[in-house]
């Protein structure tokens, strides 16, 4: 079944069942300042599952254009992209649990109306309930009725099956459908299996039921909301690689054209670095419709990234120079129908993809020239100013060093980069040459997240926590350390719930020099493999009151920041994953919203 046919399908089946038809919002949020794109269905609609009355009535069905940027390090993998389009449908205040899960099934089973999918291949999972609001065993038993097996029906805790879009609104719990795409199947899986093979992505999550009917303040749920809200997300890419028997969302039709384009463009294969060129020009080529132009922060400075990023993979390929805009065109023909938008910004597109092409091999080639006159080893000092006044990203310079076979110190290369953004920060100018005004503050937050989850984590887990690897961009913070097992759900829930609880406290940060020997014994974290100066700054995060009288200081640690002044300032800190970085070693991503 062709995408078009399954947006198509969606909308008609829906609109059988009394839903009104509405467009897709732009990719530009309206009224939300607070996120650079639309990252889900809800977004646009948020103010009608308030409460507010919406001029198509009480049901809706929709298909979103939705862009997450931070899912850019996961594109590569079969089903993640940083564009996709959401399915959705709506009720505000209308049917609820009952209709939205039946008709969820229906969709995806029925062969006349809907998609016609195999139900043995279906699992699912339900929310398991946590001190405020009681295990969902509603949904389950409507699941059950529709002839899901019991045992394929999975309870998580909050991490996966509840969602909130912050600290205050509403929330509630959601119930995930999961398809085996594997060729033999799978059959029964037990929890511990299903978690694997999602792992593996054998099974792959299509389509989201979130039930809105609590409504949280500072972070605690404090009861219902007025009305109950269904609000549902099935991304049409993942969809599409089940209807069509594929195993990864580049092999569907939305894709394919593109990806057929690259392999005649290309002289090396390299499957991820021609996802990711696939991935990041249609990407791309809808934001420059959405009207947003290449720029040094916000949504241009993401533009600037996708752009940037697909040269280098395109380079990677053997693409010649100019040859990444050939792709426009395909990208076009896949979109100019159901999104005229596109079809009509081509000339646009295509010249921004030319002329960021050229910019970028320009900063390159001046980059390569300074690169030539140092000899040996890359000190992070010469990495940084290779960036800083030259404009040649870290990745160029690694990849230059490799070439050269001589090494680059990455981690002083982060020290310097720490360091510059703390001296900006003090001069006031705000601004660094690389342009990344807003992402400076971004990762100032993230900077400081870090601190309060190392103290959390040795908090939950024990002091034997320490520090293994720590990487902040823009979207996110990962935190390595050194703990033998995963994390169980409780464990991560805690962590994630004491992180929030600093940072609503609104603890202050300040900092001192100190003689190093001084804070170690003082019971600073450090680095144990780092060489520190004699003299060393501490950063301590406590409540003011707690700051004036020597009192309990919950983070202190040798850094050399810059940090936020409040923790206040953070917003909602949130756990994406936690998996294994090697050996002894596990890996947390997390972000703040
Ligand atoms: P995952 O855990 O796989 O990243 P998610 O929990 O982030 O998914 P939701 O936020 O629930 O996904 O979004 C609803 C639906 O949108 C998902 O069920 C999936 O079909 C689709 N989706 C989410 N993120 C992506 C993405 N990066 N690329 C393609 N489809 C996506
Ligand atoms: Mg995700």
């Amino acid at each position: 079944m062709k995408s078009t046919e399954i947006r198509q399908r969606f909308l008609n089946f829906f609109k059988e069942r009394n839903h009104a038809i509405i467009p897709s919002a732009s990719l530009i949020p309206k009224d939300d300042p607070s996120v650079l794109f639309t990252t889900a269905g809800m977004q646009p609609l948020v103010p009608f599952l308030l409460g507010g009355k919406h001029p198509e009535g009480e049901r809706i069905v929709n298909v979103q254009k939705c862009v997450r940027t931070q899912d850019i390090e996961e594109v590569g993998d079969n089903t993640h992209d940083t564009f996709f389009e959401m399915l959705g449908n709506w009720s505000f205040g209308d049917y609820f649990k009952e209709d939205a899960i039946r008709w969820s099934y229906e969709f995806l089973t029925s062969k006349e109306e809907g998609l016609g999918l195999d139900p043995e291949r279906l699992y699912i999972t339900c929310f398991q309930g946590n001190e405020g609001v009681p295990r969902d065993e509603e949904s389950a038993t409507i699941w059950r009725s529709l002839g899901v097996p019991e045992h394929r029906i999975y309870f998580l805790g909050a991490k996966d099956n509840w969602w909130s879009p912050g600290p205050d609104g509403p929330c509630g719990p959601d119930t995930e459908m999961f398809y085996d795409v594997t060729k033999e199947g799978l059959g029964d899986l037990d929890m511990q299996e299903f978690k694997e093979a999602d792992g593996r992505q054998q099974v792959v999550e299509i389509w989201n039921d979130v039930f809105m009917e609590y409504e949280k303040q500072k972070g605690e749920v404090v009861g219902k909301l007025d009305q109950q809200n269904v609000d549902t997300g099935a991304g049409l890419e993942r969809i599409a690689m089940v209807m069509q028997n594929v195993d990864s969302i580049f092999a569907t039709d939305l894709f394919f054209p593109i990806m057929i384009k690259i392999d005649e463009l290309r002289e090396e294969t390299d499957e991820k670095a021609e996802r990711i060129v696939a991935d990041h020009i249609r990407t791309a080529s809808f934001i420059i419709a959405a009207g947003v132009q290449p720029d040094n922060t916000g949504r241009g400075y993401v533009l600037r990234r996708l752009l940037r990023r697909a040269v280098q993979n395109a380079d990677a390929l053997g693409f010649s120079e100019g040859d990444l805009v050939e792709l426009v065109s395909t990208v076009v023909s896949i979109y100019k129908e159901p999104y005229p938008e596109v079809g009509e910004a081509e000339t646009l597109i295509v010249g921004t993809v030319e002329e960021e092409e050229e910019s970028f091999r320009d900063t390159l080639a001046r980059g390569r020239e300074e690169f030539k006159k140092i000899n040996g080893d890359i000190s992070g000092k010469q990495a940084f100013d290779l960036y800083q006044t030259h404009g040649l990203p870290l990745e160029i310079t690694i990849q230059l060093a490799e070439e050269r076979g001589v090494a680059v110190d990455v981690p002083a290369f982060e020290a310097e980069l720490e360091q510059h953004k703390e001296l900006s920060r003090e001069t006031g100018s705000g601004q660094f040459k690389g342009g990344l005004a807003d992402s400076q503050e971004e990762t100032v937050k993230l900077h400081t997240a870090t601190h309060l989850l190392n103290q959390a984590l040795r908090d939950v887990l024990g002091e034997h926590v320490s520090q293994e690897g720590s990487n902040i961009t823009t979207e996110r913070l990962r935190f390595d350390f050194n703990h033998d097992e995963a994390l169980t759900d409780e464990e991560i829930a805690e962590v994630e719930r004491l992180v929030n609880e600093k940072i609503s406290a609104g603890l202050e940060v300040r900092c001192t020099e100190q003689p190093v020997e001084e804070a170690k014994e003082a019971g600073a974290i450090y680095l144990s493999q780092a060489d520190y100066p004699n003299k060393v700054t501490v950063y301590e995060i406590a409540h003011p009151e707690e700051h004036e009288r020597g009192g309990v200081i919950y983070s202190k640690e040798i850094c050399m920041g810059p940090h936020v002044e409040n923790t206040r300032d953070l917003g909602t800190f949130k756990i994406l994953k936690e998996e294994s970085s090697s050996a002894g070693v596990r890996r947390i991503k997390a972000t703040l919203n």
